[in-house]
């Protein structure tokens, strides 16, 4: 990425902070929080600690960096060394990225593509470039499938917490990541205070990976006539579908039990939400990688993960564009481009130009 490239990508984030630094969305008790943020070009700036909103939105402002991030962690001293910092609890997060959701379409649309001569070609990725031996880098594509995938896991998430851990609907805020997925902050008290190990199980309940084998499942349901839902939880979650549909199911009751499983967890990366030292993406500012808004989604059903996040403006500009599939953004298809320069609404130029894949001209 040129200099100019970097000098144009911080003033369209600039532009965006100046005029809505309203939708930058803090945590309660600010100045126990650890700040941070990534540069255009440069690296990670962590341990830093804001009095209040107005300090921490004038640094956002004057940096309008790449990427924002807040803990989820309270400290005593957010500034200090992690095992100086004085863990005080963090909220409950769930992340869901449709990266980790086995969709068919991927085959159509995840990438290799290499860094020097922009070849590319389907997954699995070679180890160097086919055509140049230069360095091959992964490129996930996103389609409305995926996007759909991710949505209904995170409504999964949203099920779980209210039906089976009593968490009120009120206690959960639901983010779209601001590139193809979602984050889930949980305001319940009673979560605050676990330890990793704690987080950890509820993320592979939910994952649905502590379940006994689909096999031994199936032998225990063989044994009782279908009587409907049963028990709680994924008991209950199981016993009600396979007993929905035992009777005209052409497969094995050991493959209907896999589907129940299949059909009801939920994704979340566990990795994330056992991490209690993290830093998030701060709720209503832009992403590195995509110059889409981390933004509040108030009624899932009716989110447009191609529209509603979009809040860079559409002013045209000249971009080089070396290499990029094809793409949707506010109902618009861009692409796909081989090297040439096109003019593009700032929104979509923002998303090439921030992976290093264009410059601007
Ligand atoms: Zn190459
Ligand atoms: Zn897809």
């Amino acid at each position: 990425m040129n200099d100019g490239t970097k000098a144009w990508l911080r003033s369209s984030y600039k532009e965006y902070y100046y005029r809505g630094a309203d939708g930058v969305e803090f945590p309660d008790q600010i100045e126990a929080r650890e700040f941070g943020y990534i540069p255009f070009g440069g690296g990670m700036v962590r341990h830093l600690s804001f009095k209040s909103k107005g300090e921490a939105l004038a640094e956002i402002l004057k940096q309008s960096p790449s990427s924002v991030y807040c803990s989820n962690a309270r400290y005593e001293s957010p500034t200090r060394p992690i095992e100086e910092k004085g863990w005080l609890g963090a909220e409950l997060i769930f992340d869901i990225d449709a990266t980790d959701i086995p969709t068919a379409c991927k085959r159509g649309h995840d990438l290799w593509y290499c860094e020097k001569c922009h070849a590319s070609g389907k997954l699995p990725r070679p180890a160097k470039c086919t055509k140049c031996e230069g360095t091959s880098v992964e490129f996930h594509g996103t389609c409305e499938t995926c996007l759909d995938a991710a949505k209904a896991h995170a409504m999964r998430v949203v099920a779980f917490l209210t039906e089976d851990f009593g968490v009120d609907r009120g206690a959960i805020r639901i983010y779209f990541s601001g590139n193809r997925g979602y984050h889930l902050h949980i305001f319940d008290k009673r979560f605050e205070l676990l330890d990793q190990l704690a987080r950890s199980e509820i993320a592979e309940y939910m994952r649905g990976s502590s379940l006994p084998l689909s096999q031994t499942i199936a032998s225990t349901l063989r044994r009782r006539p279908p009587s409907g839902p049963q028990g709680a939880g994924w008991t209950r979650r199981i016993t009600g579908y396979v007993d929905e549909r035992r009777e005209n199911y052409g497969g094995t009751l050991q493959k209907l039990v896999s589907e129940a499983v299949s059909t009801q967890r939920a994704l979340v990366d566990t990795s994330v939400t056992t991490d209690i030292h993290r830093v998030f993406r701060l709720a209503g500012t832009l992403h590195g990688n995509t110059g889409m808004s981390k933004i509040r989604v108030e009624s899932i059903e009716k989110f447009d993960p191609q529209e509603d996040p979009v809040v860079l403006s559409g002013k045209p500009v000249n971009v080089r564009v070396e290499f990029y599939p094809r793409f949707r953004m506010k109902h618009r298809d861009f692409g796909p481009f081989k090297p040439e320069t096109v003019e593009l609404p700032t929104y979509a130029a923002v998303s090439i130009l921030s992976k290093g894949l264009g410059e601007v001209v």
